[in-house]
């Protein structure tokens, strides 16, 4: 039995919260009155799309169960209790090493198993163009290929949850139908496909536009283009990495009103190189990387091309206020209930019964300090308040 006291994002009422058997049992009215110093309490941040952290990618050919349970145990200080572990374009035999892996983790590892809603492949079925592809090394991508994705799929022993690829080739509706009638959720990213391809992608059930924004050519038609497509489409929900780099905030803020907050989720995109010092990296999946004076992870050689995140995806909720003048319970939801949502999860939210997954919080202008996480009813990171 745990309980405590905090402030709920939604009504800012003043709670106790009671935690029995790892789930919630009831939120009664404190009695608290002097509650300016108690945190914020919301449902914890699901993180649709995590590379890798400190030094591990989770696209590696030597990836261990043990570099699995250092990534999602290293998210509770930052609030995450829920990941998608992301594995990018590579071989197959890379691909499908990481998918063993992934499995033999959730298997082997409760840690793990706790914190894991997932598996994202993003890759290898993108654009091959400069630009839409990325960081993604040209020489493995490919079209869409059920039958490698079966093997994949067989290799994760089902625990592939979201693909992303892009429905510029003619066998990408097929692709999709099926992916989505075995309830896998299919994201559009990394794309240079028209709007007739894009408009088939949905129509064969896609859901999600990945990292929208980001992964494009540097110059575009002004119209049509798959930009407006994706904004315009309402059957699609877009993902955005609100770190402060990688979309200026007049997009993040022209995106979130054309998308509509319930339309938006916020990905953090962390990748393996994050946390290192400024330099050169030759040893990341996606190629060689430099890591920039203010944090910025590129290709090398260039400043443009980003090639992943280096701020976790609380950064993304206290942006997407400022950026967007959403208020906090709009912006936490895009962190959590959302995605939580669109992956799947069940027993997720403030409700009876529910796993006690939560984040615990205060709010400044452009920042958010994490002061406690509660994984399945374990506090895994901080510390709570139990006086009233
Ligand atoms: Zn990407």
């Amino acid at each position: 039995m745990l309980e405590f006291v905090a402030r709920r994002y939604d009504t800012g009422a003043v709670v106790r919260a009671t935690v029995a058997d790892g789930r919630w049992q009831c939120f009664e009215p404190s009695r608290e009155q002097q509650h300016a110093s108690l945190p914020w309490l919301a449902p914890g941040w699901v993180d649709l799309q995590v590379n890798g952290w400190s030094g591990i990618e989770f696209t590696d050919r030597e990836l261990t169960v043990e570099n699995v349970a250092c990534v999602l145990t290293a998210m509770d200080c930052h609030g995450v209790v829920r990941t998608c572990p992301t594995v990018t374009t590579q071989s197959h035999e890379v691909l499908r090493h990481a998918m063993a892996t992934l499995a033999r983790a959730c298997e082997e590892d409760s840690q793990v198993a706790d914190r894991f809603a997932g598996i994202h492949l993003e890759g290898p079925f993108l654009s091959p163009e400069d630009g839409p592809r990325g960081a993604h090394p040209l020489e493995h991508v490919r079209p869409p290929d059920w039958d490698e994705f079966q093997r994949l799929q067989e290799a994760a022993d089902g625990r592939i949850r979201l693909v992303t690829l892009s429905p510029e080739y003619e066998e990408a509706p097929a692709f999709i139908s099926k992916a989505v009638s075995t309830g896998v959720l299919v994201a559009i990213g990394h794309t240079a496909a028209d709007s007739r391809a894009i408009q088939a992608a949905v129509d064969a059930g896609a859901q999600l536009s990945t990292h929208l924004g980001n992964g494009a050519h540097r110059t575009l038609p002004r119209h049509p283009n798959y930009l407006w497509d994706q904004l315009a489409h309402d059957r699609l929900t877009a993902s955005l990495i609100v770190d402060g780099f990688h979309l200026p905030p007049a997009v993040v803020k022209t995106f979130v009103r054309a998308k509509t907050p319930g339309r938006t989720i916020l990905v953090s995109d962390v990748v393996g190189t994050a946390g290192r010092p400024p330099g050169r990296y030759d040893d990341s999946p996606l190629g060689s990387v430099e890591i920039l004076e203010d944090g910025r992870i590129v290709i090398a050689g260039q400043r443009q091309l980003l090639a992943g995140a280096f701020r976790t995806i609380e950064y993304g909720v206290a942006n997407v206020m400022r950026f967007a003048g959403v208020g906090l319970e709009e912006a936490v939801t895009m962190a959590s209930l959302r995605p939580a949502e669109l992956i799947g999860l069940s027993d997720f939210g403030f409700r009876k019964g529910a796993w006690a997954d939560a984040v615990l919080f205060r709010c400044s202008d452009d920042w958010l300090e994490i002061t406690a996480t509660l994984n399945r009813g374990r506090l895994v990171h901080g510390a709570l308040s139990t006086s009233e």
